[in-house]
Formats: structure tokens, C-alpha cells, sequence
């Protein structure tokens, strides 16, 4: 495990970082329990307000700053980084704004004495991130646990480690007190070890479905609470009388943003009939439009994935997925230049016997179903080990609103592509996980609701 900035466009390796031993974790972990039981869950709302709406209007100002970190270290387009970071301070602001409302005690209507529930911080909670979202994700764990007065300890992924300390720093700079928000740079064996601490209080992941089993395996034999944001295959149904001109646009920006690397991305795109070829032929074009290059030029379209490995593991699917009989579309192949580019890639004939149509693609891949009808297009669309999100295109709302409440997922969007909002609850069901992150849901993941009950 080594914690370094590669980029991903021109594959240079610019800095490598030392990893934490035991004993400085063990600091790391003590530092943020101490301050937990000694002061921060102690500090009203509005102290705890003041640091964390500072952070968001220091990330503002240094947007560009921020969001250059998470090209170098990821290969996101430049503009989409901005857009990550302006996302990011509206999650602060909006915790900090919103916590003491979530969080104030319920009264309780009972039939005897007077009972309400108190809502209270759990303790440190470890945090597991990953890479594609360098600060959104590290955002939607900061702001809701630092209001309601939870510390965290954060390992963050190993090819974003600037972004890790930035987003450290961050918090530093707005007055947070050392333990607050702590990165560490530590292994797979020191994160079971973190989760087993008993200083530790809750556990948040948002990764892959290994890395997710592993981790809640650990935290579930120390009987630590966990959160799990993993992976996803969400449907794009695009039903017979959908508006053309939108469907290609949302399934564009379903599959491309971010490289094709957004757990809640547009991956299977179910068809029906009537509208197959239109559609197919229209979203060909689309993407074979795309212009590669370097991702900070506003004229580049499509961005390399973030590392070597994400590459060579969407070519090797490619592969399965040809030789278990797809046919592919459009691109398939590596990029013929420098740089972790994949060719925005088109397969059909994906039966259920291949290997890939159970698998998730986090790369600009896409896979083309056709369905005569409703009905056709909902099996397919639950036929997923997965559960995350799912767009419907439909011109008849109350059509798309009958289906959406068929699809097992946890979001479902009618003619928008996958949005995330501060107020909108993000997460799954099935193999994508369980627990919420934003809205107030999310605030709620590691909280004690404790009942008061006088007699
Ligand atoms: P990983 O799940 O491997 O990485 C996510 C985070 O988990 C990283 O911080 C990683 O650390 C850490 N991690 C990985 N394995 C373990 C473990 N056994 N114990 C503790 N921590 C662990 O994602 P990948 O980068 O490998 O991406 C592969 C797949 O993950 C994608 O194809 C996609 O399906 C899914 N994914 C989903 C995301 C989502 O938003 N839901 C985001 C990113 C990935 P380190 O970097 O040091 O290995």
C-alpha cells in the first residue's frame, strides 16, 4: 500500500507520501478521542457552526485551488472539479446550518408520564473514502458528524493523498481543534485495527463491494455501527414516448460524467422497442463526439480514468463481455495516447449468461438492453445484484412514477439524470449498501436517539 500522486493523464508520478506506523495511529486515535470526551460534544451547535461554516467559505474561496488537487490526482475534468468543490460547501453550509433543527429532541406522544428522545453524539467515527469523489465524499461524513458532534478519523484513498491532507488542512484552517477531522495514511491491516479500538464508535465506507465486506466484517465483530455506500449498475429505461432530445442528453452525462467512474452513473441502458434504434444511433454519436485530452482545457470532453488499474480492469471486462458474446458498438479498446484513456465503448447482446452482466462498469462502458414493454423493462432493470439509483425517461410523469416505485433501489430519478443535493438522501439497497449519507438522514447514521422518561 503506498499513498501517491500519480496523473492520470500523462501517468507521471509527482509525490509519494509516508504511511502512518501503529504508534502514530494509536496517537491519531487517542488525540480524537480526548477531544470528543473532553470538549468538542461539549461545545454548542453554534461554536461547532462557526468552524464548520468557516471551512465552507474557505473552500469557496480557494475553489480552484482545491479542485486542481483532485485533477492532478484523479484525471476529473477541470470544470466538473469546481463543481465538486462548490458541491461541497453547500453540504458544510447546509449542516451547519440545519444540524440543531435535525437534532433537537423529539417529544414523544405516550399514554403514560412524559417521555421525549435526546439525540446525542456517538464518539470518534472511522471513515473509509474513496478516490472519485475526492471531497464530496469526505464532505458528506465531515459536515453532518462534526455538527452533531462526533470527531473523525479519515483514511482516505491511496491515489488522492493531497487531496486528503487539503481537505485535513481545511478544517485546521477554520478553527477546528487538532482530533476534530483527522486524516491517516495507513493500511488495510491498520484500518481492521482502527475499527477494533474501542476509542472508535461507528464506521462509514463508500467503496466497492470487497473492500465494503471486509470492513463491515470487521466492524461487525466489534459491534460497531457501520454506513455502506458501495458500487452500482443503475438502469437508464427509456420508455416509448420519451422526449428524445432529453434522453440522449441525461444518458450522456449518466454514463460520461466523471469518466464513467460515479457509483450512482448510468450503466445499463434498457430500451423500448419502438425506440431502440433512435435512441442507440443518436447516443452513439453523442459519445463518439467526445474529445479526450488534457482534463484542466475547457475543450477537453473526456478525462482518463484515475489509474493503470481502473483502466486495465474496464479493457478486461470488455473482453469478457466480447467473448461471452456482446458485440461492441462503439470504442472497446484502450485510448491510442498517453494517459489512462479508455474509448467511450457501446455493447449489445449482453445476456444474462455473460460474465459481465452482473458486473458494474466504472468506466465510460455502457450496455444496451431492448424491452417490449413496462413490465420487460422492470425485471431487467431488478435483475442486479445491485440497488442503488435508476433514471426513467418517460413524457408521462405519473407513468414513470408507477415504475419508479417497482424498481428496488434506493434512488430513483424520473427524467433527471442521477442529481446529489445537501437536502436529498444518497444511498442504496442490496449489494450497493445500506445507511444514508446527506439530508437529514444522513445526520442521523451515528447519533444515540436516547429515550428520557419520567415517571
Ligand atoms: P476500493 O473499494 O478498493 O477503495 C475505496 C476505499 O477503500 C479506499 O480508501 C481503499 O483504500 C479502501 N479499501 C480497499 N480495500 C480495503 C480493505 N480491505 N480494508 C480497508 N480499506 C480498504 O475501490 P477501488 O479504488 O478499487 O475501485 C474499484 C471499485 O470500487 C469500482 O469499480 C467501484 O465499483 C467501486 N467504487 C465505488 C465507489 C462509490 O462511490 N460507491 C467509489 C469508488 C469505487 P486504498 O486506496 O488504500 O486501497
Amino acid at each position: 500500500m503506498s499513498y501517491k500522486t500519480t496523473n492520470p493523464y500523462n501517468e507521471e508520478v509527482v509525490k509519494t507520501f509516508d504511511a502512518h506506523s501503529d504508534a502514530q495511529l494509536d496517537k491519531v486515535l487517542d488525540t480524537a478521542h480526548r477531544l470528543f470526551q473532553q470538549d468538542w460534544r461539549q461545545r454548542s451547535f453554534a461554536e461547532r457552526q462557526t468552524i464548520v461554516k468557516k471551512a465552507a467559505a474557505l473552500l469557496k474561496e480557494q475553489r480552484d485551488d482545491f479542485a486542481r488537487l483532485i485533477t492532478l490526482e484523479m484525471g476529473k475534468l477541470f470544470k466538473e472539479a469546481q463543481q465538486e468543490v462548490s458541491l461541497c460547501v453547500k453540504i458544510l453550509d447546509y449542516y451547519a446550518d440545519h444540524a440543531e433543527q435535525f437534532l433537537a429532541p423529539k417529544k414523544l406522544d405516550v399514554k403514560r408520564g412524559e417521555a421525549s428522545v435526546e439525540i446525542a453524539p456517538l464518539g470518534v467515527i472511522f471513515c473509509v473514502e474513496p478516490w472519485n469523489f475526492p471531497y464530496y465524499q469526505l464532505a458528506r461524513v465531515a459536515g453532518p458528524n462534526l455538527m452533531a458532534g462526533n470527531t473523525l478519523v479519515v483514511k482516505h484513498a491511496s491515489n488522492v493523498p493531497q487531496c486528503a491532507l487539503a481537505f485535513e488542512k481545511l478544517f485546521l484552517d477554520a478553527g477546528a481543534p487538532e482530533g476534530a477531522y483527522t486524516n491517516v495514511f495507513i493500511s488495510s491491516e491498520q484500518v481492521a485495527t482502527a475499527i477494533a479500538d474501542p476509542r472508535v464508535q461507528g464506521v462509514a465506507l463508500t467503496g466497492s463491494e470487497r473492500a465494503g465486506a471486509s470492513v463491515a466484517a470487521s466492524a461487525g465483530k466489534s459491534l460497531k455501527k457501520t454506513t455502506m455506500e458501495l458500487g452500482g449498475s443503475d438502469a437508464f429505461i427509456v420508455l416509448d414516448d420519451a422526449d428524445m432530445d432529453l434522453a440522449v442528453k441525461l444518458a450522456v452525462i449518466g454514463r460520461i460524467q466523471n469518466s464513467g467512474q460515479v457509483c450512482d452513473g448510468s450503466k445499463r441502458f434498457i430500451l423500448q422497442e419502438s425506440i431502440a434504434d433512435t435512441f442507440v444511433e443518436r447516443f452513439q454519436a453523442e459519445l463518439a463526439k467526445l474529445v479526450p485530452g488534457d482534463p484542466m482545457q475547457e475543450s477537453t470532453t473526456l478525462a482518463p480514468l484515475s489509474s493503470l488499474s481502473a483502466l486495465e480492469l474496464a479493457v478486461k471486462q470488455v473482453g469478457q463481455a466480447v467473448e461471452g458474446g456482446a458485440r461492441v458498438l462503439l470504442g472497446g479498446k484502450r485510448a491510442e495516447r498517453k494517459g489512462y484513456f479508455m474509448e467511450p465503448t457501446i455493447l449489445a447482446d449482453v445476456k444474462p449468461d455473460n460474465p459481465v452482466y452482473y458486473q458494474e462498469f466504472f468506466a465510460p462502458v455502457a450496455m444496451i438492453f431492448r424491452v417490449k414493454d413496462e413490465n420487460e423493462a422492470i425485471t431487467l432493470a431488478n435483475d442486479s445484484p445491485f440497488g442503488l439509483g435508476g433514471t426513467i425517461i418517460t413524457a408521462d410523469v405519473a407513468r414513470g412514477k408507477k415504475l419508479a416505485s417497482q424498481i428496488e433501489t434506493g434512488m430513483v430519478f424520473i427524467n433527471s439524470p442521477a442529481v446529489t443535493a445537501p437536502d436529498l438522501p444518497f444511498g442504496g439497497v442490496k449489494n450497493s449498501g445500506y445507511g444514508r449519507e446527506l439530508s437529514d438522514l444522513g445526520i442521523m447514521e451515528f447519533v444515540n436517539r436516547k429515550l428520557v422518561l419520567v415517571g
